[in-house]
């Protein structure tokens, strides 16, 4: 067990002579081990790890040059999109926000010879899956780099390197921390350019992880494999009884057949992951009077803990998403996303019953 080394700083032998640390920005031992493990996780040669899933996204962001182009799909995590838009957008570069599952839409995009690609598959919350082969062939072509934020489907259901990605982010946060016990990000990746350029902005620019944040995520590495699989039978229980139930307008989840990318889903993921969205039969009142009637699922922003969670896209986790941009994507006040924990299944299905 690689213990937690709560030191900022490392004695030297020789001015500039020591052991491999200096300085705990630059390097940790417990981040260090947390972080061999994160490349192994993915299949990656390289892993590096950050204070938060969007400073990972920054990280990612400050490889680009002033005027590059970014291609980002249309319903990106909520502060990525915030971030994109209202942070990097001033400094001269040019986001452009499409419906990657539209195929016309993106052959016009990719004409635009993006510098790199921005792709989140499942998407949060409308769950749309992005076929990532066929991104990685745009990407080559263009010579864009290929991002996919593989927050939702974990490296257990989802391996975007050996699809062609070139950069694989998550927000530890979800599934990896997976006690909604603390906040982190992280990045692999196997190009040794990109991993000495992230290396470098991760020590100038600082948002690292604590020790102790890094030995709790290294730590929750050893179950995540079982956790995913209890919340991917929970997300695909919930889903079914959700959408054989008559006050459900529609549901959204990968793993259902009636879920428009289905096959592609099958084919890229081995897992359906543990998220669920959902448009209920009523107005935003009647919305309210059923999320108090939960009494598992927890109204609270974020997912991927042990615990289940419902969200209200349009009042929380997606208040910052332009009014037009949720309308184009329905993102409506009907919407409601679970996020499944690893509860006994009858106990989830019997909360959604009687609140239903
Ligand atoms: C939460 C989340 C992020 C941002 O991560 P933080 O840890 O909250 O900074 C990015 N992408 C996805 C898909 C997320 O769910």
């Amino acid at each position: 067990m690689q213990p937690i080394f709560a030191t900022s700083t490392y004695v030297q032998e020789e001015p500039g002579k020591h052991k491999g640390f200096d300085y705990s920005r630059a390097d940790n031992p417990t981040r260090q081990a947390y972080e061999e493990a994160l490349a192994t996780l993915e299949g990656a040669r390289h892993g590096l790890s950050f204070a938060s899933g969007l400073a990972a996204v920054q990280a990612v962001i400050q490889l680009l040059d002033p005027g590059s182009r970014i291609l980002v799909c249309d319903d990106v995590y909520g502060g990525t999109g915030r971030l994109f838009r209202r942070l990097f957008a001033k400094y001269n570069l040019d986001f452009h926000f499409v419906d990657m599952a539209d195929r016309e839409a993106l052959k016009s995009a990719a004409n635009l010879k993006p510098n790199l690609i921005w792709i989140e598959t499942p998407t949060n919350p409308m769950m749309k899956v992005i076929d990532i082969r066929a991104m990685a062939q745009i990407a080559m072509k263009t010579g864009a780099l290929l991002v996919v934020d593989n927050t939702f489907a974990s490296p257990i259901f989802q391996s975007p390197l050996e699809m062609g990605a070139d950069i694989v982010l998550h927000s530890t946060t979800k599934y990896i921390g997976g006690h909604s016990d603390l906040i982190g990000g992280a990045l692999m990746m196997s190009r040794q350019d990109l991993f000495e350029s992230l290396k470098f902005i991760q020590f100038a620019g600082g948002a690292v992880p604590s020790a102790f944040d890094a030995y709790l995520m290294h730590r929750s590495l050893k179950t995540l494999g079982l956790r995913m699989v209890q919340h991917n039978k929970n997300g695909m229980a919930v889903a079914e009884f959700l959408a054989s139930h008559k006050r459900i307008k529609r549901v959204m989840y990968p793993g259902l057949k009636s879920h428009p990318q289905h096959s592609i889903a099958a084919e890229q993921m081995r897992g359906f992951s543990g998220m669920v969205s959902f448009d209920l039969d009523g107005n935003y009142e009647t919305v309210v009077k059923f999320l108090k009637k939960l009494k598992i699922f927890a109204l609270a922003e974020s997912l991927g803990g042990v615990e289940s969670l419902v969200n209200h896209p349009e009042k929380m986790t997606h208040a910052s998403v332009p009014e037009e941009m949720r309308k184009k994507l329905g993102i409506g006040p009907s919407l409601v996303r679970l996020s499944c924990g690893i509860e006994d299944t009858d106990d989830l299905i019997a909360d959604l019953q009687q609140a239903l």
